[in-house]
């Protein structure tokens, strides 16, 4: 049985990896699910491919570091399906790669400016609307690298644990209001980030899956079922936490 059937579901930075793969799957939970990128020709072509196989999908392009696509995103989710009960805010970059002293303010600020600002004002709209009208469920996606450090990437390892503290801080705060938010963290998950992550070589996607104890990365579609079981029912009494897969990782 469906566990989304009727509900009407957000995806930011749906065009690929764990957001792409999560639309499917919301979709095929029973939801119908618009989602965002800001890549017009892979949105599309993703909402095309989607639909063709019967799902019922919408892709709308919109930045998240910019305010007023924020807002008309979630206006268009209202909009063409009637209503937001869950929320994915998954859109992120990883910055770039080196210690402190190496790293630019730039890249900092471009960091913070998705990770963080785009995601803050993301819950801002998703929580205002969901406030008047019955609650609803908000996932944020973290990370590995918001619970623990690691060298080389302080800018995002500052975005992921302030992603985690905006999401137990927003739980407080909506948790009278039927609304739960909460955050899904993986490890490394194959993706177009973590090829970018690790070079894309053989041997950068072994170093990193040896850090896992289960001796690989995660698939997209392991971190999609973690974000449907936070959407759905099933997760009813959790709020303000971090559903954390990671093959072990942070375990060590
Ligand atoms: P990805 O690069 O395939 O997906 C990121 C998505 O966010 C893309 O669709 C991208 O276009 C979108 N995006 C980036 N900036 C945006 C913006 N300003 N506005 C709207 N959309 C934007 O990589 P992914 O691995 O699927 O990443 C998804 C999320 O998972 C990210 O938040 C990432 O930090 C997080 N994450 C990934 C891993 C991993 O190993 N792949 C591990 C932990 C957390």
């Amino acid at each position: 049985m469906s566990t989304l059937t009727d509900r009407v579901a957000l995806v930011t930075g749906g065009t690929s990896g764990i957001g792409a793969t999560s639309v499917e799957t919301l979709d095929q939970a029973g939801a119908k699910v618009l989602f965002t990128g800001r890549r017009a020709e892979q949105g599309t072509a993703l909402q095309d491919s989607l639909r063709a196989k019967g799902l019922e999908v919408t892709f709308y392009q919109a930045d998240v570091s910019i305010p007023e696509q924020v807002t008309a995103s979630v206006q268009a989710t209202i909009d063409t399906y009637g209503g937001l009960d869950i929320a994915f805010n998954n859109a992120g970059i990883e910055g770039g790669m080196g210690p402190i002293q190496d790293q630019s303010l730039e890249d900092f600020d471009r960091v913070m400016n998705i990770n963080v600002r785009g995601l803050w004002l993301s819950v801002q709209e998703e929580v205002r609307y969901m406030a008047e009208h019955g609650g609803g469920s908000i996932i944020n996606t973290a990370s590995v690298a918001g619970h623990i450090g690691l060298a080389g990437v302080s800018p995002y390892i500052a975005s992921k644990h302030t992603v985690l503290g905006i999401t137990k801080t927003v739980a407080l705060e909506t948790a009278p209001l039927g609304i739960r938010v909460n955050a899904v963290s993986p490890g490394g998950v194959h993706t177009e980030m973590l090829d970018r992550f690790t070079g894309g070589t053989e041997e950068g996607l072994n170093g990193l899956a040896a850090m896992h104890p289960i001796g690989r990365v995660g698939t997209p579609q392991e971190i999609a079922d973690g974000v449907l079981y936070l959407t759905s029912d099933a997760s009813s009494f959790m709020t303000g936490q971090s559903l954390v897969l990671d093959g072990g990782w942070t375990a060590q």
